[in-house]
């Protein structure tokens, strides 16, 4: 099943270029102008977004994310719920099993999380489990979201694992991605 799932729902980078865009390095993250929509995104930030337009043009929910170590992108896949008749299969929860996967191991100590959404309980549990270091969010999700809103998942004491959390570079993008897939289907 999981072969299934890695075949189909994640796409594995086979051979993973350097990232050549170093403005998202965490050393800057917290100085970089979020919000400035003329801001060039962050590679990461783009495939992401890259992934959440296929999730969108296969029918599924445009959501998108890709898992970085060491300015390597090793994992990226998109939304896939339907296709795999899986609930679980959020963009996150795939490009986390491919990451680990592509690793051979089960933690991602030192791995990035970028994500055109903010991540849901669930898959903010398993950035927990995962030990990602850093995550990346666009858009905030205000009914979804467990990080800034809802269960705030990272905030809980009870929360074995806190990733730093930087969120709103291509929020209009992620965000137009959405509103554009919900109208169509009115
Ligand atoms: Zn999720």
């Amino acid at each position: 099943m999981f072969d299934k799932l890695y075949q189909e729902g994640a796409a594995l980078i086979d051979s993973p270029g350097e990232v050549k865009d170093s403005a998202f390095e965490s050393d800057n993250a917290a100085g970089m102008a979020f919000g400035m929509t003329r801001w060039p995104l962050p590679e990461p930030m783009r495939m992401a977004l890259e992934q959440a337009a296929c999730a969108g043009d296969a029918g599924e929910v445009p959501i998108g994310a890709v898992v970085v170590k060491d300015g390597v992108v090793i994992a990226a896949a998109h939304n896939q719920p339907r296709a795999l008749c899986d609930p679980t299969a959020h963009a996150e929860v795939l490009a986390i099993r491919a990451a680990a996967a592509a690793l051979g191991q089960e933690r991602l100590e030192g791995c990035d999380l970028w994500v055109s959404l903010e991540p849901c309980a669930m898959c903010a549990g398993a950035i927990v489990h995962a030990r990602i270091a850093r995550v990346y969010y666009a858009a905030t999700d205000a009914k979804g979201g467990a990080v800034e809103h809802g269960a705030r998942v990272f905030d809980q004491p009870t929360c074995l694992h806190r990733p730093e959390v930087y969120s709103g570079m291509g929020e209009a993008e992620a965000a137009d991605l959405l509103r554009g897939f919900f109208r169509e289907r009115r």
